[in-house]
């Protein structure tokens, strides 16, 4: 059997649970991780190269006779890592820059789904100098909340809900003006607020072929009750109980159907992982957003009851043969619990040694986010330190599993949501 040497670029928790999937594959050879952190180093090398700088990551590639790069960050593959290794005739899993515009530019993804009438709430895009028309169109709208959405990547900071007219307009002053957002905020979409719950569905496509892999629901606030700022997400689970068989084929008919046919049509066919996020409305699903990779933490929980060999879908793609595949899971119930620096997502102390890893019960992931290993030991070294996945027949019980091992794992100004999975069990 051939064997691949493999390039897997990241470093959060949602890269080491793909190369942890990876190396279950009898198919893969030497594994690299690009920069990596100490979970990834337990499948193979770290190698501290920037995925941004193409000509490094081409160099690595052609010295360590890599036959697969498999991205996992979205920033790289807006920035065309895709495009600058194909061209150089390097396989690489995940999308081209013309297609990874789904998740790079909030304009193109609502321009792309009127005219492919793919369903997602109503719109308005105004440049920079259209400032003040933005704000006389908030001021003609007369039903609140509404929502503020700068074009491009801002890293989950550039969304903005507003309950009022007041709060519309300081938004609106303040993101003129807000040099964190840069670029992104260059170009602004005013958006109608869609009233639903909100779920994730994960498709791998080769541009032709598309297959769903799996779906799940997450937290993004830093607080219980789904309170507070948003973070890059405190825990997920999965299956998602609001998609039921009957919500799925809809987003498969109305939604990704029209999204693959789509981009074919637009000349950027679509080729990796097609992150849906939903709003399930009373008129049925619409899409929030589209990612151009895994989420993080929902990676953590989707990878686990995929039974198929993830390096054979990963090849499958890039050779244009998904339509050979179909997609297994197994019925149980996921629950991921992220282990945070106390104060994240604002400041947070790094350095705390962390313990009990290898005390947690058989079944238990512990996959590592912001981590590092220093003289022995293992230091948080991020906000989001650490992933805690437990599984069970019911969601309940992947719950309870979690939670009850989250107390080996222990360091110093720890701090989690005791919450996680909880609006999932409201729902009979
Ligand atoms: P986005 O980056 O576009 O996914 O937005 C981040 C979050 O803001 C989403 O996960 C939703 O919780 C919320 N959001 C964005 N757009 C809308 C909308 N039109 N209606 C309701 N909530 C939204």
């Amino acid at each position: 059997m051939d064997t691949y040497n493999v390039l897997l670029i990241g470093s959060g928790g949602r890269e080491h649970s793909i190369a942890w999937k990876l190396a279950q594959s009898e198919r893969l050879g030497k594994l690299y991780t690009a920069p990596g952190n100490p979970g990834t180093a337990q499948y193979g090398t770290n190698v501290s190269i920037d995925p941004l700088k193409f000509e490094e990551v081409e160099s690595f590639v052609t010295d360590n006779k890599i036959e697969l790069v498999v991205v996992g960050p979205e920033a790289p593959l807006v920035a065309g890592i895709a495009d600058y290794l194909s061209d150089k005739n390097i396989p690489v899993f995940g999308p081209k820059a013309s297609a990874a515009l789904l998740e790079g530019s909030k304009e193109f993804a609502k321009d792309f789904m009127m005219k492919y009438e793919i369903p997602t709430a109503d719109y308005a895009v105004f440049g920079s100098e259209e400032f003040d028309d933005a704000l006389k169109f908030i001021q003609l709208k007369d039903s609140y909340p509404i929502v503020l959405k700068a074009d491009g990547l801002a890293g989950g900071k550039g969304v903005f809900i507003c309950d009022n007219e007041e709060e519309a307009q300081k938004r609106l002053n303040k993101l003129k003006h807000d040099k964190s957002l840069s670029e992104a905020a260059d170009r602004l979409v005013v958006e109608e607020f869609m009233e639903g719950e909100e779920a994730s569905v994960f498709v791998i496509s080769d541009g032709h072929t598309s297959h769903v892999i799996h779906n799940a629901q997450d937290h993004k606030r830093i607080g219980e009750g789904d309170t507070g700022l948003n973070t890059g997400g405190m825990g997920a689970y999965c299956p998602a109980p609001v998609l039921t068989d009957e919500i799925l084929e809809e987003v498969r008919e109305k939604i990704i159907n029209p999204t693959i046919a789509g981009m074919q049509l637009e000349e950027s066919a679509y080729s990796g992982i097609l992150y849906l996020g939903l709003m399930i409305t009373d008129d049925g699903p619409k899409v929030v957003e589209y990612n151009c990779r895994f989420g993080d933490p929902e990676c953590q929980v989707i990878l686990p009851p995929l039974e198929n060999d993830l390096l054979d879908l990963f090849l499958a793609t890039t050779q244009q043969r998904l339509d050979e595949k179909s997609i297994h899971i197994n019925n149980d119930h996921y629950c991921c619990v992220v282990l945070s620096s106390e104060g994240y997502p604002v400041e947070y102390e790094k350095g705390k040694e962390i313990t009990g890893i290898d005390e947690v019960d058989e079944g238990i992931f512990v996959f590592h986010a912001g981590t590092t290993q220093k003289d022995g030991k293992l230091l948080s070294n991020g906000g989001r330190v650490l992933n805690v996945v437990g599984s069970g027949n019911t969601l309940q019980q992947a719950i309870d599993k979690t939670y009850k091992n989250i107390d080996h794992v222990q360091f110093e100004n720890r701090y989690y949501r005791k919450d996680i999975g909880h609006k999932g069990l409201r729902r009979p």
